[in-house]
Formats: C-alpha cells, structure tokens, sequence
C-alpha cells in the first residue's frame, strides 16, 4: 500500500519498480472533488520526463522474466487482480465517484467493467490462440503463435478512470508486456488504487509502473521514449493526433481512442417512451461526459414535437448534486474549464437551434462548490451545425428534424467521428438496414448508443480511432506480434512455391 505522509490530505507516489517513490520534481499537485471543491482527495505526484525514463526503465528489466512467464501464470494474477477490485468494488466506486463525479451506480458500472476485462482476459492466459495449419509441402510443420511486443506505454482520460486503465492494461499483461501507466491528472486517485490492487495481486516487481502528472510532459516523454514499443491512448482528437505524429516517427505500434459524436435515429413508427429513457440515458448519464454519449438525435419529423415533449418533461426532472447521494441523477463536469466549454457551446446553439430545456452553470442550494450544468436540448438544430458537429462532452443534447430513413441514415453518418449510433424502429427491415449502413463501430438497436460489453470489439471508425479496438479477443492484436513457425522434418532441401508446383 501506499504509504500517505501524516496531513490530513495523504499524498501518494508514483510506483516504479515496485516501490512507491516520490517524483524527482519534489512537486506534487491536487486533485479535488468536482462536485465540491472545497474536498481535497489527495495531492500527487508531479511527474517529470526523468521519472518516465525511470518507470521506463523498470519496465525493460521487468520484461524478459515477465514475458517468459507462463502465459497461465500471467492470467492467475490477472484473475487474482479482478478478485480483489470485485471485493473492494464498493469503496473503489464511491473513490471514483469523489473524485471525477460520475453518479455511484454509474461508478460501480466502470469497477465492474475492470472485473470484466479482468476476468477476460485472465482467460486468455489458457488461450491465446494462434493457427496450426497444413504446409503446402510434405513432412512440414506450419504454426502462428503471438508474442508481446515489449513495454506498453497506457496514457488514458479521466471519464473512465479504472474500465479503460483496465481496458488497456489486461490485454497488455496477459500477453506479456510490461506497462508504463500515465493516468489522466484529473483522476490520479482512482488510479493509484487501481495500481495498488494489481501490486497485491501479485504482478512482479516492474511489470506494472505508475507515473502520474502531466500529459505535456510524462504522457510526452512515454510516447516519444525509444524503448516503449506500443502506445495504447484514449483521449481527445487533438491531443490524439499530437501522439500519432510523435509516435510515427518512431513507427510505434499505436491504439488511439478518441472523440464521437453519436447519433439516435428515431423513426416514426419508434416507441417514444423506449427512446425517450434510452436517449437520456445516453445523452445525461456521466453528464454527458461518455466516448459514447448521444448528442444528437435525429428524429422523423412527423414525430419531433411528440419526443421532444417527453424529453423536455422527463429531463426536468433530472435532479443535479453529488453523485454520493443515491438520489442524484446528474454529477457535476470535471473540472472549471469543461464547464466553460459548455457554456461556449451553449453560446453558439443559441445562434443555430431553438433552446428548449437548461442552457446555464447550475448553482443552486448544494451545487454552488461544483461544476455542475444544467442538462440541455436544442430542438430544429441542422446537421451541419457546430453543435450538431463538434463534440461538447457535456449533458447538451441536439434535436435535428429529418425526412424518413434515408435522410436519417445520411445525417447521422454526416460527421468526421465514428463511435456509437443507434436506431429506435419496430420495422425489421429498416433495422437491418441500419445494421448495414451506419458508419460507426458500435450499432444498437432500441437502446441507447452506451454500454458496451467487454467480450465484444469496441471502438471506431474515422477520426474516433485509428482502426485498432479495445476489449474482445481483438485486443489482443494491439500487444503483440504474430510469429509464423514452421518446422521442416523432411531432412532435405524443400523450396516452398517452387517443388510442389
Ligand atoms: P485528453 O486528450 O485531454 O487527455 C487524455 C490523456 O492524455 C490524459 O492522461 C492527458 O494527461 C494525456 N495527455 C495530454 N496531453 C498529452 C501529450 N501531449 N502527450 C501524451 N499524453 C497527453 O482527453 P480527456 O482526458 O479530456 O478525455 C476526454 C476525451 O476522451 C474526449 O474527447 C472523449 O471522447 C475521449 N474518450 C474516448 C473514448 C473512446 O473510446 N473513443 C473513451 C473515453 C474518452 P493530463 O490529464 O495530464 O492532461
């Protein structure tokens, strides 16, 4: 565990080599409740490009034992590892939701998804299957197996502060990399947490390095590193795109996860209240603040002032506070800078919808200390907007009328970002239809565009992503390498292509 110096505000280290370590910096820095600022969680460590070289370092002396470790060895510490988040689940959630904000039942939703992948991937460690196929050429052996690529440099937002740390780092151990992790500065806690959970599991010593601070400067010195061979980043397009540069220089093996815009069609002949629970669902939970979250939904005129009277009359009566309280719908943003984001937001919709619902800073009786916002809607929004386009990360929703499935289809597939969609129809065929031809990773259908299952692939097309996927067998093709084996037990020269023709 860590060891927390006597104030009553602990302060955590980093973890490096299995030791937890202060930052060369001797700085440290705060991160707070957003639903009350006032509340100190804790102060860490503010990292330096010295320290990434450290944990860096670690990881490299830590690899050749770790990657010769059985790969079912590797998974018992995984299994271990989702044991001990599934028996600390509680306090992990309402650490989580102190320290980011997201309402607890939604906390304990993202410790759960951790449990998941965890458990997951513990599996993998008995499976990780590669081919065993017949050679074109008699008395020959042909074989695929994977293999870890080498230190896994894991730098990850802070609105799924331990599913996507976990997301990115089961896959990454059970094959036999070892990990450099860089949390979001927003969210160090949860990761410590995390971190310290996975040394009890008994990960060995360097497998798994912690280094917290901040993204210019640890994030930036982990993916400009010679020695760290794969950047697994989810986070925003631009910051995205920086790390795409710096690591194409060095032909990195690169997973990026970045922004959406997601879209909810509903058809006219929907069930509206189905849409009506799952598109606030999707558009207020986490306040907004989901990869997948819907911002816009895109809805068959003939039934646009139907939906938006249930979404005004519903989202009314959402109530906003400290996501603590069981009887909170809606926590605060995560910091001062997204609320004036949203606020800017809201500024430009004015010019281009009609405000229906919400529109300002919320700051009533036990809001004033948190960055809370009310929900929002804008109704007769186009779909080339910006509010329609650009991604807020707030709980403002867009209402953009169209004409019937096709001019549905073409709308919501209108923008650079590919996450999640959904459709709300009861006619088979437009389903299947929609199935086919939206543009986006994830398609649900009579749901909400969130919530996502840790066996499938996830993530998306265009600018969200660069093609690689998280979660699912799939992830395992970020952290390693195929190998062809083939074994020739003829005893002669045999010339693959040329004697068998
Ligand atoms: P940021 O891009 O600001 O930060 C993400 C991480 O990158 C943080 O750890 C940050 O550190 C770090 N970072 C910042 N600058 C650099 C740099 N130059 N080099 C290396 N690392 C750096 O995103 P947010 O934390 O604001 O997360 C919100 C974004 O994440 C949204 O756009 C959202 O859509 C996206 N997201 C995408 C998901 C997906 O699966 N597609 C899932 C969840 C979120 P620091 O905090 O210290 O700045």
């Amino acid at each position: 565990m860590t060891a927390p110096t006597s104030d009553a505000v602990a302060t955590f280290r980093h973890f490096i080599a299995g030791q937890w370590c202060d930052s060369t910096s001797g700085v440290t820095f705060e991160s707070v409740n957003p639903a009350d600022t006032r509340d100190v969680v804790g102060r860490f460590q503010q990292g330096t490009a010295a320290d990434a070289a450290m944990a860096i370092k670690a990881a490299e002396t830590a690899f050749p034992m770790w990657r010769r470790t059985p790969a079912p060895k590797r998974g018992e510490i995984l299994y271990a590892f989702g044991q001990l988040m599934a028996e600390h689940k509680e306090r992990l959630a309402r650490a989580m939701t102190r320290e980011m904000g997201k309402v607890l039942a939604e906390a304990r939703g993202d410790v759960q998804e951790g449990i998941d992948i965890a458990f997951l991937m513990a599996g993998e460690g008995r499976r990780m299957f590669g081919d065993t196929v017949p050679s074109e050429l008699p008395d020959k052996w042909a074989m695929s197996i994977r293999q870890p690529i080498g230190i896994a440099g894991i730098i990850t937002p802070w609105n799924f502060p331990m599913a996507i740390p976990c997301w990115k780092m089961m896959p990454a151990l059970v094959t036999g990399n070892t990990v450099v992790f860089k949390p979001a500065s927003d969210t160090p806690h949860c990761a410590t947490l995390l971190v310290e959970l996975m040394a009890e599991a008994g990960f060995p010593a360097g497998v798994v390095n912690l280094v917290t601070g901040g993204g210019g400067e640890v994030g930036d010195a982990i993916v400009g590193g010679p020695d760290v061979a794969v950047i697994s980043f989810t986070g925003s397009s631009a910051t995205g795109k920086g790390i795409a540069e710096k690591a194409g220089r060095r032909l990195k093996r690169l997973s990026l996860e970045l922004g959406g815009k997601n879209g909810v069609v509903v058809l006219g002949d929907a069930d509206l209240d189905l849409a009506t629970d799952g598109i606030l669902w999707s558009a207020f939970g986490t306040t907004g603040q989901r990869c997948t979250a819907c911002s816009r939904v895109i809805v068959d005129r003939s039934i646009t002032d139907a939906l938006l009277e249930r979404l005004e009359a519903r989202a009314r009566t959402l109530r906003l506070g400290s996501g603590l309280d069981e009887t909170i719908d809606v926590g605060p943003l995560i910091n001062a800078a997204a609320v004036d984001k949203v606020a800017g937001y809201v500024d430009i919709g004015r010019g281009e919808g009609e405000l229906v619902l919400g529109g300002g800073r919320a700051d009533g009786d036990g809001l004033e200390h948190g960055h809370f916002f009310e929900p929002t809607v804008f109704a007769g929004v186009r779909p080339m907007d910006r509010i329609g386009q650009e991604e807020i990360f707030g709980p403002v929703l867009s209402v953009i009328p169209v004409d019937g499935y096709d001019e549905a289809m073409l709308a919501l597939n209108q923008t650079r970002y590919g996450l999640s969609s959904s459709i709300y129809t009861r006619d088979v065929n437009v389903a299947f239809r929609a199935m086919r031809d939206f543009e986006t990773g994830i398609v649900y259908v009579n749901a909400g565009t969130t919530g996502a299952e840790t066996h499938l692939p996830f993530g998306g097309w265009k600018e969200t992503g660069n093609g690689h996927r998280e979660a699912g067998r799939v992830a395992l093709d970020t952290y390693t390498e195929w190998k062809s084996i083939y074994v020739d037990f003829s005893g002669r020269l045999q010339r693959a292509q040329i004697d068998n023709q």
